[in-house]
């Protein structure tokens, strides 16, 4: 890349620029600086932080560098090298992270900024902005920018007051770097804190960055995104990233990371997204852990509307989270997310996620264990599947199957019965009777809370009992959304022909449930999102019997 020219923006174009305060906090520094790095081509960008970061945030890169010329103007309000110089220039479709070029004006307006730099040069810049007092020499550097900003908010006490002590402000600091790390999975990151690196990324890629963001045994729980879709018309969008199996999760959404064409954003639409790919994968309480990076065509993106720059709008919404969702529950489809209970975490074991249309192809059923688990034999691999997790996923997906067609069967109940229920769940059985019926319920009040029930279903030939009606409703009349409901209550439905503890099968009926379960969408976690199969490697079984790395020894 070579050094850019830096220029004032037209008054149009600033009139137009998302106003705002641009640095509130230590945080927002590193993310100006980020982007700064990221926009001048950096393959490596290390950031230091001390105490709360207003005693230093140093962010150093190996990118193009500055000219001593252009490093006098970047300090300058509203001077950029990202955008073309004429009037009221349009900021749809700016594909660098910056474009306002106040960022370093706004940092020195309220600390004091060292910056260094080269552009290739063999002498490179020195410049120090200290109460507004601008010092420029040579110096010695290789190619890049290292800048440095101490004594943040030094004259502005209300700013200060306003910070949240040190582990909160390092806090966002961490979170942010990993955005970034994960947005930019090509580049390489580090952050040290007090002295003491706390993140580090190779450059390698998602599972690379997934790794140094989180740990080994994180990475080696996930699948790479790779879709490519059009939308708007003829425009193409490309949805890349990383997604955890869902026996990775947590208690919030902070886990699920997404960018637009490399810049991280806040957008609660597309996180929704992702973890609507994740369908019954995972319980409702429960979210994943992802990183999303997409990008839509040029003309539909807008970086302008957010003054921190962590929107963007995006006139193809709809369509670009559709094609979200797709991504990820495609990938998690495709992916082999048996849950792996072995120690071997290290980086030389395989990281790469199986991808087999027929995952239990080449299985042999060795036979029950405890009339709960079916011990089978894979390769090097002893899996270990949960037979009523398993029998739970194939009936989950039958009855989803039959209900796009033709609803659950009904058996019908006669005599009819009656149920007394509480007086909310027979007001949900009137609200919810569209949804009663398709599940295979035929209700009516007969008054007050008494309701006649003449069918019931009768999902894959097992009748169902009353007990399961009173517990729909009372699911309908707590009331979540009637979406989540229905599958919730499909996962009931399906649970209750499945096979339950102690229920032996024979070997014929365990082979047949192995090759029904490779035929599903998602044979690796039941309904509930619990896994289905776990499996265990022989290196480990070598291990645990001292056997070391000879075979047979
Ligand atoms: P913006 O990024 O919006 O242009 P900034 O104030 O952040 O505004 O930076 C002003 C200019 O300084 C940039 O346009 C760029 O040309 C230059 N610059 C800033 N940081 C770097 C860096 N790390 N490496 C190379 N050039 C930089
Ligand atoms: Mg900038």
């Amino acid at each position: 890349m070579s050094a850019p020219t830096i220029h004032r923006l037209d008054e149009a174009t600033v009139a137009r620029i998302a106003a705002g305060e641009v640095i509130t906090r230590p945080a927002r520094v590193v993310a100006e600086l980020l982007d700064n790095a990221l926009d001048a081509g950096a393959g490596r960008i290390d950031v230091t932080v001390d105490g709360d970061g207003t005693e230093r945030i140093r962010v150093a890169d190996d990118g193009c560098g500055l000219s001593q010329a252009d490093a006098e103007r970047a300090i300058e309000r509203h001077a950029t090298s990202k955008l073309p110089t004429g009037t009221d220039t349009d900021l749809t479709g700016v594909s660098t992270l910056g474009f306002r070029g106040e960022a370093l004006a706004a940092i020195a307006d309220c600390a004091t900024l060292e910056l260094v730099t080269n552009n290739g040069e063999a002498v490179g810049t020195e410049l120090r902005v200290e109460d507004g007092d601008l010092s420029v020499r040579n110096a010695g550097r290789p190619q890049g920018t290292t800048v440095t900003v101490t004594d943040l908010f030094a004259d502005r006490p209300a700013r200060r007051e306003s910070l949240a002590g040190q582990a909160a402000e390092f806090g966002r600091i961490s979170e942010l770097v990993a955005r970034y790390a994960l947005a930019r999975p090509e580049v390489r990151f580090s952050l040290t804190h007090n002295g003491n690196e706390t993140l580090s990324t190779s450059g390698g890629g998602f599972q690379d960055a997934l790794l140094g963001v989180y740990n080994a045994e994180t990475a080696s729980r996930a699948t790479t995104i790779e879709h490519a879709t059009t939308v708007d018309g003829d425009g193409r969008l490309s949805v890349r990233g990383i997604c955890c199996y869902p026996s990775v999760t947590r208690s919030t959404r902070d886990h699920v990371r997404v960018s637009v064409n490399g810049r991280p954003v806040t957008d609660s639409g597309l996180r929704r997204a992702v973890v609507a790919g994740y369908g019954s994968l995972i319980a409702g309480t429960r979210y994943p852990v992802a990183a999303i990076d997409i990008a839509p065509p040029a003309r539909t993106v807008d970086p302008n509307i957010h003054p921190a720059k962590q929107e963007v709008g995006l006139t193809a919404r709809e369509e670009i989270e559709e094609s979200v969702e797709t991504a990820v529950s495609k990938a998690l489809t495709t992916a082999d997310i048996r849950r792996t209970e072995d120690a071997a975490t290290d980086l030389e074991t395989e990281l790469a996620a199986v991808d087999r249309s027929d995952p239990f192809g080449e299985v042999r059923v060795i036979g029950p264990f405890r009339d709960l688990y079916l011990l089978c034999e894979d390769g090097n691999e002893l899996l270990v599947v949960d037979q009523h997790a398993a029998h739970e996923r194939v009936n989950y997906e039958r009855l989803r199957g039959s209900l796009a067609e033709e609803g659950v069967p009904t058996a019908s109940v006669e005599p009819s019965e009656t149920v007394s229920v509480s007086p909310a769940a027979a007001a949900a059985a009137e609200t919810h009777a569209d949804l009663l019926a398709e599940l295979g319920f035929d209700v009516d009040r007969f008054g007050g809370g008494t309701l006649r029930v003449s069918g019931v279903p009768a999902p894959l030939g097992r009748v169902a009992d009353l007990d399961l009606l009173v517990e729909t409703l009372d699911k309908l009349a707590a009331g979540q959304q009637p979406g989540d409901q229905r599958d919730e209550l499909l996962s009931d439905l399906a649970c209750h022909p499945s096979l339950k503890a102690g229920d032996r099968l024979t070997k014929a009926d365990a082979e047949a449930l192995l090759e029904r379960l490779g035929e599903c969408e998602q044979p690796f976690a039941c309904p509930h999102g619990r896994p289905t199969v776990c499996s265990l490697d022989e290196s480990t079984l070598a291990a645990g019997f001292e056997r070391g790395s000879t075979r047979f020894r």
